[in-house]
Formats: structure tokens, sequence, C-alpha cells
């Protein structure tokens, strides 16, 4: 499946946002955003106007490289989530933070969601005791997603966990690093979401 290759670091000032795509590196001086931030290329530095398409692709983009999905899973995540009742762009980031490598970033078993992705498809993870290796995998309320017993020592996961102290695990998670255990106490809702985002265009955008 065709990923992104280049350099993560160019999303972030490409979006002009921190997309916090690099784990630990992200809260450091190491940041490239906070050294340029401003977009790449030869007229990076100039005034870039958008029109209001322009506006909802870039904001489109932005919401798929921060959960790191492709185009034709963001759209087809979308078609769910405009057929379910409620608010479509609500439903579209809630089904974005089910996902099984968000969890587990979330719950502090991985520094960024691209290292989660890899740990998940590694089958480092159970949820209710059975193995998911499915990084895309939704989870529901109530739901236990653990470290394999096998997994407990990959130093991946012991690093980000140490690192866990230093970042806020949401409501909706509870997680219990002694046992390396986490439950989804609730369904994500819209506030959870404490990254800048505005769904709302990507749900225009799709509609026209
Ligand atoms: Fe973005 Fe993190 Fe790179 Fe900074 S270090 S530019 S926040 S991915």
């Amino acid at each position: 499946m065709a990923r992104y290759s280049g350099s993560v670091c160019r999303q972030c000032r490409r979006e002009n946002q921190k997309l916090f795509l690099k784990g630990d590196r992200c809260f450091t001086e190491k940041c490239s955003f906070e050294r340029r931030g401003y977009p790449p290329g030869q007229h990076g530095q100039g005034r870039i106007k958008f029109s209001e398409y322009g506006l909802q692709l870039r904001e489109k983009q932005k919401i798929k490289r921060i959960y790191g999905v492709l185009e034709s899973q963001f759209r087809g995540m979308f078609e769910k989530a405009d057929r379910e009742k409620g608010i479509t762009g609500n439903t579209l980031l809630s089904m974005l933070e089910r996902r099984l490598d968000n969890v587990v970033y979330r719950s502090g078993f991985a520094n960024s969601r691209a290292e989660a992705r890899q740990l998940v498809r590694h089958g480092h993870f159970s949820v209710n005791g059975k193995t998911v290796d499915i990084p895309s995998f939704q989870v529901g309320k109530g739901d236990f997603v653990e470290v394999r017993e096998g997994s407990r020592s990959v130093n991946k996961i012991s690093f980000a966990l140490e690192a866990v102290k230093r970042r806020e695990i949401p409501q909706w998670l509870e997680l219990d690093s002694a046992q390396f255990k986490s439950r989804v106490r609730d369904l994500p809702a819209r506030d959870d979401v404490t990254m800048p985002m505005e769904e709302r265009m990507v749900v225009e955008l799709y509609s026209k």
C-alpha cells in the first residue's frame, strides 16, 4: 500500500501547524517547525492565499496526516460516518480516535501514531484477550487494549510508558501501566479531540 515516504516534519510545515508526528522530538528544540515555521519550498516564506476549496483541502490533508490515514481509507470512513445518525464531522473524528493505533498511542504505549501502527502490525497488542494486528480496528466502549505478555519488554513500549508521565491520557481511556492495559471508559466525544481541527470543512469538501 502506498504510504508517504518523504520528510515527516515537512508535513507539519506544509500544514502550518505542529502535528506531533515524531514523538518526543516534537517537544524539543530539534522540532523543525519550531526552527522553520513556514511552508517548505521556494515560495514558502511568501504570502499564500487559499481559496475556500484550498482551505478545505488543506484541512482534510491535515487531519489525514495527524492520524496517518490514506485517502481511500479516509473517504471510506467519511462515507460510513455520513450514513450514521448524528453530526457527520463528530462521528468521523470519533471513528478516527477509536482506531486501535490511535488508542495505543493515546494510552501511552507508543510515542507517536506511526510507532503505534507499527507495534500493532507486529502483533504486540490484544483487544479483550485476542491479538489484533489491524491498526484500523475500531475499539468499543468497555474494551480492554493490552500489551501481550511476550511483548512487555519491547523497548519502544517501555520507553513510551516511561514518557507517559509527561503526556495527558484522555478521559475516555483509563491506563493501568503496571498491568500494561488500557480500558476504553467511554466513546470519545468531540471535546476529547484536543488538536485544532475543523472537521466541518472536510464535510463541506466531500459534500460538493
Ligand atoms: Fe512536526 Fe514533530 Fe517534526 Fe516538529 S518534530 S515538525 S511537531 S513532526
